[in-house]
Protein backbone atom coordinates (compact mmCIF):
# COMPACT_ATOMS: atom_id res chain seq x y z
CA UNK A 1 0.00 0.00 0.00
CA UNK A 2 2.44 2.06 0.93
CA UNK A 3 4.85 1.80 -2.38
CA UNK A 4 1.71 1.87 -4.40
CA UNK A 5 1.11 5.48 -2.33
CA UNK A 6 4.79 6.20 -3.36
CA UNK A 7 4.33 5.96 -6.85
CA UNK A 8 0.89 8.01 -7.39
CA UNK A 9 3.04 10.85 -6.39
CA UNK A 10 5.41 10.38 -9.08
CA UNK A 11 3.17 9.54 -11.61
CA UNK A 12 1.40 12.00 -13.97
CA UNK A 13 -2.37 13.20 -13.77
CA UNK A 14 -4.16 12.40 -16.81
CA UNK A 15 -2.72 14.31 -19.53
CA UNK A 16 -3.54 14.93 -23.09
CA UNK A 17 -1.67 12.50 -25.17
CA UNK A 18 1.41 13.63 -27.14
CA UNK A 19 -0.61 13.50 -30.26
CA UNK A 20 -3.06 16.04 -28.80
CA UNK A 21 -0.19 18.11 -27.42
CA UNK A 22 1.57 18.56 -31.28
CA UNK A 23 -2.34 19.26 -32.39
CA UNK A 24 -2.66 22.13 -29.74
CA UNK A 25 0.05 23.44 -30.15
CA UNK A 26 0.83 23.08 -33.85
CA UNK A 27 4.00 21.78 -33.29
CA UNK A 28 5.04 20.35 -37.06
CA UNK A 29 8.24 18.28 -37.01
CA UNK A 30 10.52 21.17 -38.90
CA UNK A 31 12.72 18.76 -41.42
CA UNK A 32 15.53 20.81 -41.92
CA UNK A 33 15.87 20.74 -37.99
CA UNK A 34 15.81 16.90 -38.15
CA UNK A 35 13.11 16.92 -35.72
CA UNK A 36 11.42 13.06 -35.20
CA UNK A 37 9.27 12.58 -32.61
CA UNK A 38 8.35 9.54 -30.36
CA UNK A 39 4.58 9.14 -29.45
CA UNK A 40 4.71 5.78 -28.08
CA UNK A 41 4.79 5.67 -24.48
CA UNK A 42 6.07 2.25 -24.06
CA UNK A 43 9.04 3.27 -26.40
CA UNK A 44 9.81 6.50 -24.57
CA UNK A 45 9.62 4.01 -21.20
CA UNK A 46 12.07 1.85 -22.66
CA UNK A 47 14.49 4.12 -22.86
CA UNK A 48 14.49 5.80 -19.69
CA UNK A 49 14.65 1.85 -18.42
CA UNK A 50 17.95 1.96 -19.82
CA UNK A 51 19.24 5.22 -17.95
CA UNK A 52 18.59 2.65 -15.06
CA UNK A 53 17.22 3.34 -11.58
CA UNK A 54 16.31 6.83 -11.63
CA UNK A 55 13.78 7.43 -9.03
CA UNK A 56 15.35 10.52 -6.81
CA UNK A 57 17.28 11.12 -9.41
CA UNK A 58 18.25 14.59 -11.29
CA UNK A 59 17.91 14.21 -14.72
CA UNK A 60 18.55 16.34 -17.25
CA UNK A 61 16.62 15.58 -20.82
CA UNK A 62 18.12 17.09 -23.89
CA UNK A 63 16.31 18.34 -26.96
CA UNK A 64 12.54 17.52 -24.84
CA UNK A 65 10.21 18.46 -27.86
CA UNK A 66 6.85 17.63 -27.47
CA UNK A 67 7.79 15.48 -24.18
CA UNK A 68 7.51 11.90 -24.65
CA UNK A 69 10.91 11.10 -23.01
CA UNK A 70 10.02 13.70 -20.79
CA UNK A 71 6.67 11.81 -19.47
CA UNK A 72 8.46 8.97 -19.24
CA UNK A 73 11.50 10.53 -16.71
CA UNK A 74 8.97 12.08 -14.08
CA UNK A 75 7.07 8.95 -14.13
CA UNK A 76 9.65 6.74 -13.41
CA UNK A 77 10.41 8.81 -10.31
CA UNK A 78 12.83 11.39 -10.94
CA UNK A 79 13.36 14.29 -8.39
CA UNK A 80 13.96 17.08 -10.59
CA UNK A 81 14.30 17.20 -14.57
CA UNK A 82 15.93 20.16 -16.32
CA UNK A 83 14.73 20.21 -19.74
CA UNK A 84 17.18 22.06 -22.20
CA UNK A 85 15.16 22.81 -25.47
CA UNK A 86 16.37 24.52 -28.61
CA UNK A 87 13.30 25.45 -30.61
CA UNK A 88 10.49 27.53 -28.21
CA UNK A 89 7.41 26.36 -29.96
CA UNK A 90 7.99 23.76 -27.85
CA UNK A 91 8.08 25.22 -24.31
CA UNK A 92 3.94 26.00 -23.93
CA UNK A 93 3.76 22.11 -24.35
CA UNK A 94 6.30 21.78 -21.46
CA UNK A 95 5.04 24.26 -19.30
CA UNK A 96 2.09 22.18 -19.48
CA UNK A 97 3.84 19.19 -18.28
CA UNK A 98 5.93 21.30 -15.36
CA UNK A 99 2.24 22.23 -13.82
CA UNK A 100 1.53 18.70 -14.12
CA UNK A 101 4.30 18.28 -11.57
CA UNK A 102 4.67 20.83 -9.38
CA UNK A 103 8.26 21.54 -8.50
CA UNK A 104 9.56 18.99 -10.52
CA UNK A 105 10.43 20.46 -14.03
CA UNK A 106 12.86 23.04 -14.40
CA UNK A 107 12.93 24.04 -18.57
CA UNK A 108 15.65 25.95 -20.32
CA UNK A 109 15.56 27.35 -23.88
CA UNK A 110 19.02 26.57 -25.20
CA UNK A 111 21.50 25.21 -26.93
CA UNK A 112 23.27 22.24 -25.57
CA UNK A 113 26.00 22.28 -27.32
CA UNK A 114 26.55 25.43 -25.18
CA UNK A 115 24.83 24.74 -21.58
CA UNK A 116 27.01 25.11 -18.40
CA UNK A 117 25.63 21.71 -17.05
CA UNK A 118 27.82 22.28 -14.57
CA UNK A 119 26.11 24.87 -12.30
CA UNK A 120 22.55 22.62 -13.41
CA UNK A 121 22.26 20.20 -10.10
CA UNK A 122 23.03 21.53 -6.23
CA UNK A 123 26.57 20.72 -5.49
CA UNK A 124 25.93 18.37 -2.46
CA UNK A 125 25.17 15.84 -5.47
CA UNK A 126 28.73 15.62 -5.93
CA UNK A 127 30.76 12.49 -5.72
CA UNK A 128 34.30 11.60 -5.97
CA UNK A 129 35.54 10.05 -8.96
CA UNK A 130 36.36 6.87 -8.50
CA UNK A 131 32.85 6.64 -5.95
CA UNK A 132 29.43 5.05 -7.56
CA UNK A 133 28.14 7.24 -10.45
CA UNK A 134 26.53 10.05 -9.03
CA UNK A 135 22.35 10.51 -8.80
CA UNK A 136 22.70 12.34 -12.20
CA UNK A 137 21.61 11.29 -15.34
CA UNK A 138 21.58 12.71 -19.01
CA UNK A 139 18.89 11.17 -21.02
CA UNK A 140 18.24 12.67 -24.74
CA UNK A 141 16.75 12.02 -28.48
CA UNK A 142 18.30 14.27 -30.38
CA UNK A 143 18.86 15.07 -33.84
CA UNK A 144 21.22 13.15 -35.72
CA UNK A 145 23.22 16.28 -36.50
CA UNK A 146 24.19 17.23 -32.67
CA UNK A 147 23.94 13.97 -31.26
CA UNK A 148 27.75 13.12 -32.96
CA UNK A 149 29.35 16.35 -32.05
CA UNK A 150 27.73 16.62 -28.67
CA UNK A 151 29.06 13.06 -27.72
CA UNK A 152 32.75 14.11 -28.94
CA UNK A 153 32.19 17.43 -27.24
CA UNK A 154 30.96 15.10 -24.01
CA UNK A 155 33.82 12.51 -24.24
CA UNK A 156 36.47 15.31 -23.91
CA UNK A 157 34.25 16.27 -20.51
CA UNK A 158 34.75 13.27 -19.47
CA UNK A 159 38.54 13.32 -20.12
CA UNK A 160 38.48 16.70 -18.18
CA UNK A 161 35.66 15.78 -15.22
CA UNK A 162 34.06 18.78 -16.37
CA UNK A 163 30.32 19.84 -17.75
CA UNK A 164 28.16 17.10 -16.65
CA UNK A 165 30.94 15.36 -15.50
CA UNK A 166 31.72 17.58 -12.42
CA UNK A 167 29.41 15.81 -10.62
CA UNK A 168 31.49 12.71 -11.04
CA UNK A 169 31.15 9.48 -13.25
CA UNK A 170 27.40 11.02 -14.68
CA UNK A 171 25.70 8.64 -17.41
CA UNK A 172 24.59 9.12 -20.51
CA UNK A 173 21.83 7.61 -22.19
CA UNK A 174 21.31 9.26 -25.84
CA UNK A 175 20.01 7.90 -28.75
CA UNK A 176 22.24 8.06 -32.41
CA UNK A 177 21.54 6.75 -36.16
CA UNK A 178 21.90 3.24 -35.62
CA UNK A 179 25.14 3.21 -37.78
CA UNK A 180 26.93 5.80 -35.64
CA UNK A 181 25.62 3.60 -32.45
CA UNK A 182 27.22 0.33 -34.12
CA UNK A 183 30.02 2.71 -34.42
CA UNK A 184 30.41 3.83 -30.83
CA UNK A 185 30.27 0.54 -29.71
CA UNK A 186 32.17 -1.86 -32.37
CA UNK A 187 34.92 -3.84 -30.92
CA UNK A 188 38.26 -4.67 -32.09
CA UNK A 189 38.34 -6.55 -35.68
CA UNK A 190 34.63 -5.69 -36.53
CA UNK A 191 33.62 -3.67 -39.93
CA UNK A 192 32.31 -0.56 -38.19
CA UNK A 193 35.27 -0.17 -35.51
CA UNK A 194 36.22 3.91 -36.13
CA UNK A 195 37.85 6.26 -34.31
CA UNK A 196 34.12 7.18 -32.47
CA UNK A 197 34.67 3.17 -31.10
CA UNK A 198 38.26 3.91 -30.01
CA UNK A 199 37.29 7.67 -28.14
CA UNK A 200 34.33 6.33 -26.19
CA UNK A 201 35.72 3.00 -25.34
CA UNK A 202 38.97 4.62 -24.06
CA UNK A 203 36.82 6.51 -21.73
CA UNK A 204 33.82 5.23 -20.74
CA UNK A 205 31.87 1.54 -20.82
CA UNK A 206 29.85 2.00 -23.54
CA UNK A 207 26.49 -0.13 -24.56
CA UNK A 208 23.98 -0.87 -27.00
CA UNK A 209 20.66 -0.91 -25.37
CA UNK A 210 18.32 -1.64 -28.71
CA UNK A 211 17.54 -0.12 -32.14
CA UNK A 212 14.20 1.70 -32.87
CA UNK A 213 12.87 1.39 -36.31
CA UNK A 214 12.44 4.68 -38.04
CA UNK A 215 9.02 3.78 -38.40
CA UNK A 216 8.48 4.43 -34.68
CA UNK A 217 9.11 7.80 -35.22
CA UNK A 218 7.04 10.74 -36.64
CA UNK A 219 7.91 11.95 -39.23
CA UNK A 220 9.38 8.88 -40.06
CA UNK A 221 13.11 9.32 -40.75
CA UNK A 222 15.14 7.62 -43.35
CA UNK A 223 17.38 5.02 -41.02
CA UNK A 224 16.92 3.79 -38.10
CA UNK A 225 18.12 4.56 -34.29
CA UNK A 226 20.04 3.25 -31.42
CA UNK A 227 20.11 4.02 -28.13
CA UNK A 228 23.40 3.71 -26.59
CA UNK A 229 24.12 3.82 -22.85
CA UNK A 230 28.09 5.30 -21.50
CA UNK A 231 29.57 5.26 -17.61
CA UNK A 232 33.22 6.98 -17.46
CA UNK A 233 35.36 4.72 -16.33
CA UNK A 234 37.18 5.46 -13.14
CA UNK A 235 40.33 4.59 -15.06
CA UNK A 236 40.32 5.71 -18.87
CA UNK A 237 41.95 2.83 -20.83
CA UNK A 238 44.54 5.89 -22.13
CA UNK A 239 46.13 8.07 -19.51
CA UNK A 240 47.38 11.33 -22.09
CA UNK A 241 45.48 14.64 -22.53
CA UNK A 242 42.57 13.93 -24.90
CA UNK A 243 43.71 16.09 -27.28
CA UNK A 244 47.03 14.00 -28.15
CA UNK A 245 44.78 10.94 -28.23
CA UNK A 246 42.39 12.51 -30.37
CA UNK A 247 45.01 13.32 -33.04
CA UNK A 248 46.86 9.99 -32.93
CA UNK A 249 43.81 7.98 -33.73
CA UNK A 250 41.88 10.77 -35.95
CA UNK A 251 45.55 10.04 -37.93
CA UNK A 252 45.26 6.14 -37.79
CA UNK A 253 41.85 6.13 -38.68
CA UNK A 254 43.25 8.94 -42.00
CA UNK A 255 43.64 5.66 -44.04
CA UNK A 256 41.56 2.60 -42.51
CA UNK A 257 42.24 0.19 -44.92
CA UNK A 258 45.34 0.05 -45.21
CA UNK A 259 47.90 -0.64 -42.91
CA UNK A 260 48.24 1.67 -39.86
CA UNK A 261 51.79 2.59 -40.25
CA UNK A 262 50.51 4.82 -43.23
CA UNK A 263 48.35 6.50 -40.75
CA UNK A 264 51.22 6.82 -37.88
CA UNK A 265 53.17 8.48 -40.96
CA UNK A 266 51.10 11.93 -40.68
CA UNK A 267 52.03 12.39 -37.48
CA UNK A 268 55.77 13.54 -38.73
CA UNK A 269 57.36 16.39 -40.66
CA UNK A 270 58.57 14.50 -43.80
CA UNK A 271 62.10 15.11 -43.12
CA UNK A 272 61.88 12.64 -39.81
CA UNK A 273 58.61 10.88 -41.38
CA UNK A 274 60.08 7.51 -41.46
CA UNK A 275 62.66 7.32 -38.51
CA UNK A 276 60.16 8.19 -35.93
CA UNK A 277 57.71 6.15 -37.21
CA UNK A 278 59.79 3.18 -36.81
CA UNK A 279 60.49 4.64 -33.59
CA UNK A 280 56.99 4.81 -32.21
CA UNK A 281 55.35 1.85 -33.75
CA UNK A 282 59.11 -0.20 -32.58
CA UNK A 283 58.21 1.12 -28.51
CA UNK A 284 54.47 0.74 -29.18
CA UNK A 285 55.35 -2.76 -29.92
CA UNK A 286 52.30 -2.67 -32.67
CA UNK A 287 52.75 -4.47 -36.15
CA UNK A 288 53.12 -1.84 -38.92
CA UNK A 289 50.67 -4.00 -41.01
CA UNK A 290 47.49 -4.39 -39.03
CA UNK A 291 45.00 -2.19 -40.20
CA UNK A 292 43.43 0.32 -38.20
CA UNK A 293 40.19 -1.52 -37.58
CA UNK A 294 42.41 -4.36 -36.05
CA UNK A 295 44.14 -2.00 -33.26
CA UNK A 296 42.90 -2.89 -29.76
CA UNK A 297 42.35 0.24 -27.75
CA UNK A 298 45.96 -1.08 -25.70
CA UNK A 299 47.75 -0.90 -28.50
CA UNK A 300 46.06 2.41 -29.07
CA UNK A 301 47.19 3.35 -25.53
CA UNK A 302 51.09 2.03 -26.64
CA UNK A 303 50.74 4.39 -29.34
CA UNK A 304 49.45 7.66 -27.49
CA UNK A 305 52.56 6.99 -25.10
CA UNK A 306 55.07 6.46 -28.00
CA UNK A 307 53.41 9.50 -29.65
CA UNK A 308 53.80 11.00 -26.08
CA UNK A 309 57.45 10.28 -25.31
CA UNK A 310 58.37 11.33 -28.57
CA UNK A 311 56.50 15.60 -28.48
CA UNK A 312 58.64 15.14 -25.12
CA UNK A 313 61.30 15.15 -26.57
CA UNK A 314 60.76 17.53 -29.40
CA UNK A 315 57.32 19.55 -28.20
CA UNK A 316 57.21 21.08 -31.72
CA UNK A 317 56.48 17.90 -32.85
CA UNK A 318 52.62 18.46 -31.47
CA UNK A 319 51.64 21.12 -33.69
CA UNK A 320 52.83 19.63 -36.53
CA UNK A 321 49.94 19.24 -38.84
CA UNK A 322 49.66 17.22 -41.88
CA UNK A 323 47.12 18.88 -43.20
CA UNK A 324 48.36 22.27 -43.51
CA UNK A 325 51.49 21.16 -45.02
CA UNK A 326 49.47 19.41 -47.65
CA UNK A 327 47.47 22.91 -47.78
CA UNK A 328 51.33 24.84 -47.91
CA UNK A 329 51.88 22.73 -50.71
CA UNK A 330 49.20 23.58 -52.28
CA UNK A 331 47.96 20.51 -53.00
CA UNK A 332 44.37 19.70 -53.10
CA UNK A 333 43.05 17.43 -49.90
CA UNK A 334 40.56 16.10 -51.99
CA UNK A 335 42.99 14.34 -54.39
CA UNK A 336 45.55 13.21 -52.27
CA UNK A 337 44.22 12.67 -49.01
CA UNK A 338 41.04 11.12 -50.07
CA UNK A 339 40.18 9.17 -47.12
CA UNK A 340 40.24 12.36 -44.64
CA UNK A 341 37.31 12.89 -42.49
CA UNK A 342 37.40 15.43 -40.08
CA UNK A 343 33.77 15.14 -38.97
CA UNK A 344 34.18 11.30 -36.94
CA UNK A 345 33.27 9.19 -39.95
CA UNK A 346 36.20 6.77 -40.02
N1 LIG B 1 12.71 14.13 -27.45
C1 LIG B 1 11.62 14.30 -28.38
C2 LIG B 1 11.09 12.96 -28.80
O1 LIG B 1 11.79 11.97 -28.61
O2 LIG B 1 9.99 12.93 -29.38
C3 LIG B 1 12.06 15.15 -29.59
C4 LIG B 1 13.13 14.54 -30.43
S1 LIG B 1 13.62 15.50 -31.81
C5 LIG B 1 14.55 14.26 -32.70
C6 LIG B 1 14.96 16.48 -31.21
C7 LIG B 1 14.62 17.63 -30.28
O3 LIG B 1 15.84 18.26 -29.91
C8 LIG B 1 13.75 18.70 -30.89
O4 LIG B 1 12.79 19.11 -29.96
C9 LIG B 1 14.73 19.85 -31.18
O5 LIG B 1 14.13 21.11 -31.19
C10 LIG B 1 15.71 19.68 -30.04
N2 LIG B 1 17.05 20.21 -30.32
C11 LIG B 1 17.72 20.19 -31.49
N3 LIG B 1 18.95 20.72 -31.37
C12 LIG B 1 19.06 21.08 -30.07
C13 LIG B 1 20.09 21.70 -29.32
N4 LIG B 1 21.25 22.02 -29.89
N5 LIG B 1 19.89 21.95 -28.00
C14 LIG B 1 18.71 21.61 -27.42
N6 LIG B 1 17.68 21.03 -28.09
C15 LIG B 1 17.86 20.77 -29.39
Amino acid sequence: MVAAGKLATYRLPPLPTIGEIIKLFNLRAERQMSQNFLLDLRLTDKIVRKAGNIKNAYVCEVGPGPGGITRSILNAGAEELLVVEKDTRFLPGLQMLAEAAPGRVKIVHGDIMTYKMERAFPKNLKRNWEDDPPNVHVIGNLPFSVSTPLIVKWLESVANRSGPFVYGRTQLTLTFQKEVAERLTACTGSRQRSRLSVMSQYLCTVKSCFDIPGRAFVPKPKVDVGVVHFTPLVQPQISQPFKLVEKVVRSVFNFRRKYCRRGVEILFPEAQRLQLTERMLCSADVNPTLRPTELSIIQFKNLCDAYRTLCDENPELFNYDFREELRMKRKSPKETFAEEESSYEN
